[in-house]
């Protein structure tokens, strides 16, 4: 076999790959990066060009690529069991996951049920809640609530509760219409109101839907803390507590999506924690697996697992089912994940790096073309404006954004901008000295993209 370069892997790859989230034309002029092999946090081409991922290859690798304790853990589930149909068959890899995750979630979670992505997972979380309901005699309870800008999914019923135009305008008629409250986005607070008092007053919108549309909510579906895929907008843990409360008095669910920014990318284990909260549903992907492999799960209580438990001429059973359930090697995979958080004290570890990473970017704020460098856990964000006094944003057609990221390429680093947000999210393994040369790279990006 010829040596391969990129050049001769892009073309043979723009002859038969419809790459996700692309305008393919794009690549008549923008490279393709072949990936030949990963290690910690770096990516090598076929060329031996080198790029550091500091977007966590969209935000699933925790403990870098080619992680030696996974490999290991991959390798000797292989020599026993790949994979089983997950109805009528169990298997030892997902009966530890779930034990592991049942008690590193808060008590009222007890079951967990798998699908192999993030939006499968938020399907099952909207379906067992209409379900829930309508086994509890609530036929009613239809619609679900969401908050602008929010994200939960590429599938028909994921862009039904998601709130990005770019990726839901053009499929609208295909979609359930949810009941949009908008966002406590703390971007949009005006000068001099903090965060929670921001997070506080914009609670008023979800009262009121809730007040108005309760009787005909199965759930609140929320991302917590972090709206990632809209541009990292942020808010106060104190809204997802008014939230719970405000559930639990208009007997509605609450679902949490954090497959982005569960595992400690907020600093605690789940975001949830920040608020001391528990929801009805949570779904978890991304992370779970450390980036190694599909895999989801949604954790629910046994209020509602008991609703579905009857006779099966009942037909009150989840009778839901994705060929690749609770794959074992995946299950492996999220396994040595857990032990490498329990082994490695990566909590403290990232509050340090999340700390180091502000310091590197703060100064940022004071760029006449940055509107707020903002920050949760090991996750900062810069984002770009064409002007400060007016809050005018660069528009969508001018992809400043795109700018950077070439940029970034040409300076070993994969920063992914969304939109004209500049934003770091990390593998937890990278170095203070990783997170200035990222700091220092995106700087000059942002100068570069904004200078006419
Ligand atoms: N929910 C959130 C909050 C996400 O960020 C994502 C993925 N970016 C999803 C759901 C969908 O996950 P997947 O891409 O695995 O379908």
């Amino acid at each position: 076999m010829p040596h391969m370069t990129n050049k001769s892997l892009v073309k043979r790859d723009l002859k038969v790959v419809w790459h996700p989230c692309s305008q393919m034309k794009d690549h008549e002029w923008l490279p393709m990066i072949p990936v030949r092999r990963g290690e910690g946090v770096w990516l090598y081409d076929m060329d031996g060009r080198r790029y550091l991922d500091a977007v966590s290859s969209w935000w699933v690798n925790l403990f870098g690529h080619a992680n030696p304790r996974i490999n290991q853990a991959l390798r000797r589930q292989m020599e026993s069991l790949e994979h089983v149909i997950l109805a009528g068959f169990t298997h030892e890899p997902v009966v530890q996951l779930s034990e592991r995750l049942v008690a590193l979630t808060p008590e009222p979670l007890t079951r967990c049920f798998y699908t192999d992505n993030g939006s499968s997972a938020v399907e099952v979380a909207l379906k067992m809640s209409y379900h829930y309901w309508r086994n509890s005699g609530q036929t009613q309870r239809t619609r679900f609530i969401t908050l602008s800008g929010s994200y939960h999914g590429e599938t028909l019923g994921t862009l039904g509760v998601g709130d990005v135009a770019l990726y839901k305008d053009t499929y609208r008629p295909l979609l359930m219409e949810a009941i949009t409250v908008p966002s406590p986005d703390c971007a949009l607070r005006e000068e001099g109101v903090s965060w929670e008092e921001h997070s506080r007053r914009m609670f008023a919108h979800m009262e009121q839907a809730l007040a108005e549309h309760a009787h005909e909510t199965a759930a609140v579906i929320v991302e917590p803390l972090v709206q990632c895929a809209t541009g990292m907008r942020m808010y106060h843990p104190v809204y997802l507590k008014l939230l719970r409360e405000a559930c639990d008095r208009h007997g509605v669910h609450l679902i949490a999506d954090e497959i982005a920014v569960g595992f400690g990318r907020t600093g605690t284990m789940f975001a949830c924690e920040h608020a001391g909260i528990c929801a009805d549903f949570l779904c978890l992907s991304k992370g779970l697996t450390g980036g190694y492999l599909p895999l989801a799960t949604v954790l629910t209580n046994d209020t509602v697992y008991d609703a579905f438990y009857d006779d099966y001429a009942t037909l009150r059973a989840f009778l839901h089912s994705h060929s690749y359930t609770g794959n074992a090697l995946a299950c492996a995979a999220a396994m040595a994940t857990l032990d490498i958080f329990q082994q490695d004290d990566v909590i403290a570890r990232n509050r340090q790096l999340s700390a180091h990473m502000l310091r590197a970017v703060s100064h940022l704020a004071d760029h006449p073309h940055v509107a707020e460098v903002r920050q949760t856990g090991m996750i900062v964000a810069m984002e770009m404006i064409r002007d400060r006094k007016t809050r005018e944003p660069y528009p969508f057609e001018e992809r400043r954004g795109l700018r950077v990221y070439q940029h970034a390429l040409g300076r070993e680093a994969l920063l992914r901008p969304l939109g004209n947000v500049v934003y770091m999210m990390p593998p937890y393994v990278i170095s203070e000295d990783q997170i200035d040369h990222l700091a220092k790279v995106a700087e000059e990006g942002i100068d570069l993209a904004t200078q006419d």
